[in-house]
C-alpha cells in the first residue's frame, strides 16, 4: 500500500486538485481522498496513460530510414515503403525482435503510453517455417513488455494471401497461416503465452481484406474468442480499394458492412478511404476506428472523414503503427491539423462545434483506445483501476500559470515531451525524468541487436 499526494488528478468531468491517491500492493487505486497523509508528493498532474491501439514493433528498427528517396522512375508510395519494410521483417530473429520491442516500449512509456496493442503478424522463422514453439515471436513481445512494464494486448493476426485472390508472395512467408485451423492453433498458443505476464491480454484479427479469403474471414470472426477485441486494417490505400472493387464488386468498407458482422468489438485500422455511406455505416455499427495520423501522413495515405464520423457517434483511438512517431500528443495534433487544413475549420475535436478540444481528444483516444485493448473501464482513474498515468510537470512554464480548465488544451496544443515528469504503471514509476527503470540494460541489448541487423 502506498499513498501519493499529487497536484491534480484528471477525473472524468474535471481535475481534482491536491488529492491523496492510495494504491494497493498490485498498484490498483483503492482510494482517492481530499485529506490524508502521503508517502510521496508529486508536483504534477496525473492523466490516464495514453492507449496505443495499433503497433507493429519490428518496424521501429527501420523508423526514419525510408526517407531517402531513390526511385527515379517509380513513385515512392506506400507500396515502395512496404517493400523496404519486408526486408526488415525478413531479417529479424527472436532475440533481436525482443530487444527492439523492449526499446520501443520504453520510448512509448517515456512519451506517455501505458498500453500497447500489438498487431502481430510476424509469426515464423526467416524460411517461413513455424518455430518449435509456434507463438515464439508473440511470446518475445510479451517478454519485452514485461521488461518495461507496459500493458500489452497481443493480437496474433491471420495472414494468408498476397492480395485479393492472389497467392502469398515469398517475402510474406513469415506472416502466413496455412488455414484457419493453423491460425487457431497459433491463437491458442498465444493465449498461453500471455499468462506469463499479468499485464497482458489477447485479441485477434485478420491483416486486411486483401490478405484473407472470404471463407477464412467468416470462420475467424464467427469462431474466434467471444470476449476479445477484433482488429483489422481497412481501406488504407486507393489501390487496395480498386482491387477490392475488381474482386468483390464492392469497396472494402462497403463489403465488410454488408457482411453484417460489425459491432463494438471491431477496431478498424485507418479507414482512410470511406464514402459518406460507409462513414455512416461504420459509426452506426459501433465498430471503432484506429487512426495512425503520423504513419498515414508519412505514407501519404490520405485523410479520414473525422468530423462526419464523430457527428454520427463514431469513436476513434490512435496508434503508432509504423513507429515513425511515438508521441501521442503529436499524433493528436497531426490528426487535428490535417483536418483543419482540409476543411478550413479549426473546431475538429468537438461534437457540436463547441467545447475543449484538448479534453475531447484525450477523452476519445483513451476511451476507444482502452476498448481496443480489451478493457471495459468507463471513467478516468477511478477506484479499482490500476494506477496507469502520465505525469505532467506542474512547473512547466505554461502549465504553472494555467487555470485547471486550460491545462488539457495547453498540453495537447503546446506541450513538449520534456513537460512530462514521468509515467506510472500499476502505481510504480517506470519512467522518471525521461529515463526508464531498466534504461541501460534495454538500450545495451537494443544496440547490440541493431548492430547485428545492420540496416542503419
Ligand atoms: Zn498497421
Amino acid at each position: 500500500m502506498k499513498t501519493y499526494q499529487v497536484k491534480g488528478i484528471l477525473q472524468q468531468k474535471s481535475w481534482l486538485l491536491n488529492p491523496f491517491v492510495t494504491i494497493d500492493s498490485k498498484g490498483k487505486i483503492t482510494k482517492i481522498a481530499s485529506k490524508g497523509t502521503s508517502d510521496e508528493y508529486i508536483d504534477g498532474y496525473l492523466l490516464p496513460g495514453f492507449q496505443n491501439a495499433h503497433s507493429h514493433a519490428f518496424q521501429y528498427a527501420m523508423s526514419g530510414l525510408a526517407e531517402i528517396h531513390t526511385h527515379h522512375s517509380r513513385k515512392d508510395d506506400f507500396w515502395a515503403w512496404r517493400h523496404a519494410m519486408y526486408e526488415v521483417a525478413l531479417s529479424v530473429n527472436p532475440e533481436q525482435l525482443e530487444s527492439i520491442a523492449a526499446m520501443l516500449y520504453v520510448e512509448m512509456l517515456r512519451n506517455g503510453y501505458t498500453s500497447v496493442a500489438e498487431f502481430h503478424y510476424l509469426h515464423h522463422d526467416d524460411q517461413g517455417l513455424p518455430y518449435a514453439h509456434i507463438s515464439e515471436l508473440g511470446e518475445r513481445l510479451i517478454s519485452a513488455a514485461k521488461t518495461t512494464g507496459i500493458h500489452i494486448t497481443l493480437i496474433p493476426i491471420f495472414y494468408q494471401k498476397g492480395g485479393f485472390g492472389l497467392p502469398a508472395e515469398s517475402h510474406q512467408r513469415r506472416f502466413l497461416s496455412k488455414d484457419v485451423d493453423d491460425y487457431f492453433r497459433l491463437l491458442e498458443a498465444s493465449s498461453a503465452s500471455i499468462t506469463h505476464y499479468e499485464n497482458a491480454q489477447i485479441g485477434f484479427g485478420i491483416h486486411s481484406l486483401r490478405a484473407a479469403d472470404k471463407n477464412s474471414m467468416e470462420r475467424i470472426f464467427k469462431e474466434g474468442p467471444k470476449d476479445a477485441p477484433i482488429h483489422l486494417h481497412l481501406a488504407e490505400q486507393l489501390k487496395e480499394v480498386d482491387a477490392c472493387i475488381d474482386f468483390y464488386g464492392e469497396r472494402p468498407a462497403q463489403w465488410l458492412l454488408n457482411q453484417g458482422i460489425l459491432n463494438e468489438r471491431f477496431h478498424l485500422i485507418h479507414c482512410t478511404h470511406l464514402n459518406p455511406q460507409e462513414v455512416k455505416g461504420i459509426a452506426t455499427s459501433q465498430a471503432q476506428v484506429v487512426l495512425c495520423p503520423a504513419t498515414e501522413g508519412n505514407l501519404g495515405d490520405g485523410l479520414f472523414s473525422l468530423k462526419a464520423f464523430q457527428n454520427q457517434g463514431g469513436k476513434w483511438s490512435i496508434g503508432t503503427d509504423s513507429q515513425i512517431n511515438l508521441n501521442p500528443i503529436e499524433e493528436l495534433r497531426i490528426l487535428d491539423y490535417g483536418q483543419r487544413t482540409k476543411t478550413h475549420d479549426r473546431a475538429q475535436f468537438t461534437s457540436e462545434h463547441q467545447g475543449d478540444a484538448g479534453k475531447f481528444a484525450i477523452d476519445m483516444a483513451w476511451h476507444s483506445g482502452q476498448k481496443a485493448m480489451g478493457e471495459k473501464k468507463s471513467n478516468f482513474l477511478t477506484v479499482g483501476q490500476s494506477l496507469d498515468a502520465v505525469i505532467l510537470n506542474a512547473n512547466a512554464p505554461l502549465i504553472s500559470v494555467s487555470k485547471p480548465e486550460n491545462i488539457l488544451a495547453t498540453l495537447v496544443y503546446s506541450g513538449q515531451p520534456n513537460d512530462l515528469m514521468g509515467t506510472l504503471v500499476n502505481g510504480q514509476w517506470v519512467i522518471k525524468n525521461q529515463k526508464h527503470l531498466n534504461q541501460e540494460a534495454v538500450q545495451t541489448s537494443f544496440t547490440k541487436s541493431m548492430r547485428q541487423i545492420k540496416i542503419r
